[in-house]
């Protein structure tokens, strides 16, 4: 049991199987890793690329037998240097950890994801099979989304509606994620919302779902260093986002004046939510 923790905790080497584009801007990463293909939904991995730093990554872990991949948006230090990785190149993984999406009893259930913040979701939709289920998804452009063709698949064989945002108009509805999920929350009565995303997304569809008294679960995103709840270089209120979370329900983000407003930066000073690292 102790060997099993200690290999948990320690980086360990994983051969990149196959790397796939899945929009201009975003690639996904599959390799074989038994703890990575046995995470829950919403649990996330600190993947590490030596002599550039570690960072949380969730853990998409939907098919294939001990695979488990990371999908990664192109963007600064970290993701730069794990995007310019080939296939049987090397990159190290700890956890999983977290704590992930409850999946509950609930049967009318709104999903919302906007961006990377799609990939948890992606394996709370596979516990959701047989239930009544929306997913409201978003991108700038079509271009930009996520999944398109796995999601439009998957829904009709698994049955669950599908609803399309970009801001541009060039797929599905013209319009932001929170207009859309405020147009489906105010037709129907939802049991339960889960959602993943840019935070300002996530805080109108938190404040929609208490104007509406919906149970709500949110993923948080922020500096992780240790991502086991020492450092504390991720707290917000009274909560470690990589140990009490980084998903939480309304009970919990209620306590947190922070939520939608206020983050730590790299040295761990508040700043506002919009500001650089
Ligand atoms: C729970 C969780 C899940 C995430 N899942 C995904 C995902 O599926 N796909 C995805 O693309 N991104 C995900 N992220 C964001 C990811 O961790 C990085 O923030 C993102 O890739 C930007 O890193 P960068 O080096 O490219 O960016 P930059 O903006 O250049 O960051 C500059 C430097 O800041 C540090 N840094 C940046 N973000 C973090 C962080 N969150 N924790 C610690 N140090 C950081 C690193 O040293 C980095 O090199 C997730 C974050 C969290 C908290």
């Amino acid at each position: 049991m102790e060997q099993a923790t200690a290999q948990l905790h320690t980086p360990r080497s994983v051969t990149l199987e196959r790397i796939v584009d899945e929009t201009p801007s975003i690639r996904s990463f599959w390799f074989s890793d038994v703890s990575m293909h046995k995470a829950h939904p919403g649990q996330f991995a600190m993947v590490w690329v030596p002599g550039v730093d570690e960072v949380p990554m969730s853990v998409l872990a939907i098919h294939g037998k001990n695979e488990a991949g990371v999908v990664i948006k192109k963007g600064g230090q970290v993701s730069t240097a794990l995007w310019e990785k080939k296939p049987g190149d090397l990159f190290w993984v700890r956890g999983p950890y977290g704590h992930p999406y409850s999946v509950g009893h609930h049967h009318k259930l709104l999903v919302v994801g906007g961006g990377t913040g799609l990939v948890p979701l992606l394996s709370l939709l596979v516990h959701f099979r047989g239930r009544d289920v929306t997913l409201i998804t978003g991108a700038r452009t079509a271009s930009e989304l996520l999944f398109k063709d796995w999601l439009i698949a998957d829904s009709k064989e698994h049955h669950f509606k599908l609803v399309f945002a970009t801001d541009d108009g060039t797929y599905g509805e013209k319009n932001q994620v929170p207009k859309v999920a405020e147009t489906v929350l105010r037709d129907g009565q939802f049991d339960a919302i889960y959602t993943c995303g840019p935070e300002p997304m996530m805080k109108k569809i938190y404040d929609l779902a208490m104007e509406t008294r919906c149970h709500i679960q949110v993923s948080l995103e922020r500096v992780f260093k240790c991502g086991v709840g020492i450092c504390a270089a991720c707290v917000i209120g009274p909560y470690l986002v990589c140990h009490d979370g980084p998903v939480f329900s309304e009970a919990e983000l209620s306590g947190m004046p922070e939520f939608g407003h206020m983050r730590r930066d790299l040295s761990g000073k508040r700043v506002p939510l919009n500001a650089g690292h």
